[in-house]
C-alpha cells in the first residue's frame, strides 16, 4: 500500500457552501455527491477529463441533483446506499463492501453512518474519508432521520479512524460550527487555535477542508462527549448530569439547533 494515495481531490464548489468532490488521476475523474451537474461538467470540460463513476452518500438533492445529467454525458457505474430515494443507483453497497475505482487507482471501504438520514454511508481508503453530511470540521450533521444514540455511535465509527485521516465533507460550515463549538468549550486551546488558522483560510475563500479525524477529536465537541467540559456544558443545559456520552451528545445537538 502506498502511504498516500496517487490521485487528486479537488472541491467543486456548488450551491451556497457545497463542495461536489473530484477524484482525478490522469485523463480520468470520478466525483463525489454530485447535487448539481453544471459545475462539475465544467471542470471536467476544463480539465479534459472523462468521468469513469460516480459515488452518493445518501439521498438529499445538494448531493444526488446532478446524477442524470451526468449520466446523459457519460455512462458510468453509480455507487451509493440502499434507499429507495435514489434510482440512479447501479452498484448498492453495505457496511464492509470494498468499491473500487479502478482507472483511478482508489479502493474505498463502505461504512455506514446512519443519523443524518437513516441510509447514509461514508467511503474510506487510504486515511480518505468522504463522509458525506455526517461528520463537519468542527461539527457535525443535523439529525434527520436518525436518533441520537444512532448518529454518536456513526460519528464514534469515523473518530476510530486512523489520527491522520484526511476527511472531506460535503458542506463548508466551518466558521459556525467553531463559533458553536466554543460556546461548548470555550477554555479548549486547541480550539483557540483552530478559529484562528480556520479564518484566515476563509480570509482568502480557501476551504477549511479536508481536516484531519485527529483534529476533529482536538476540538470537535460532537467526537467529544466524554470530555469533562464537554459533559458539564450538556449538564448546563439539562439541568442533571446526562447519563452517557450520547446523552451529552443529545445535549449538545439540540443546542447547535437553537444556536
Ligand atoms: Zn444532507
Ligand atoms: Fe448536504
Amino acid at each position: 500500500m502506498p502511504e498516500a494515495p496517487d490521485y487528486q481531490i479537488v472541491p467543486v464548489p456548488a450551491f451556497k457552501d457545497n463542495y461536489l468532490w473530484v477524484l482525478r488521476k490522469g485523463a480520468a475523474a470520478a466525483v463525489v455527491d454530485p447535487g448539481d451537474a453544471a459545475p462539475v461538467l465544467a471542470y471536467l470540460d476544463r480539465e479534459q477529463l472523462r468521468l469513469t463513476a460516480i459515488l452518493l452518500t445518501h439521498h438529499h438533492a445538494d448531493h444526488i441533483g446532478g446524477v442524470p445529467q451526468l449520466l446523459k454525458r457519460f455512462k458510468v457505474p453509480v455507487h451509493g446506499p440502499r434507499d429507495e430515494r435514489i434510482d440512479c443507483i447501479t452498484h448498492h453497497v453495505v457496511e464492509g463492501d470494498r468499491v473500487e475505482l479502478a482507472q483511478i487507482g482508489a479502493t474505498f471501504q463502505v461504512i455506514e453512518v446512519p443519523g443524518h438520514t437513516r441510509a447514509h454511508i461514508a467511503y474510506y481508503g487510504e486515511k480518505v474519508l468522504f463522509c458525506g453530511d455526517t461528520l463537519f470540521a468542527c461539527g457535525c450533521a443535523r439529525m434527520f432521520e436518525g436518533t441520537p444514540p444512532q448518529m454518536h455511535a456513526s460519528l464514534q465509527k469515523l473518530a476510530a479512524l486512523p489520527s491522520d485521516t484526511r476527511f472531506y465533507c460535503a458542506h463548508e460550515y466551518t466558521m459556525a460550527n467553531i463559533a458553536f463549538a466554543k460556546a461548548v468549550e470555550p477554555g479548549n486551546q486547541a480550539l483557540a487555535e483552530r478559529a484562528l488558522s480556520d479564518a484566515a483560510l476563509r480570509e482568502k475563500n480557501l476551504p477549511t477542508v479536508p481536516a484531519t479525524i485527529g483534529r476533529e477529536i482536538a476540538t470537535n465537541p460532537f467526537l467529544r462527549c466524554a470530555q469533562p467540559e464537554v459533559i458539564a456544558a450538556a449538564a448546563a443545559r439539562l439541568g442533571r448530569t446526562p447519563a452517557n456520552p450520547a446523552e451529552t451528545f443529545a445535549a449538545i445537538r439540540d443546542w447547535k439547533n437553537n444556536f
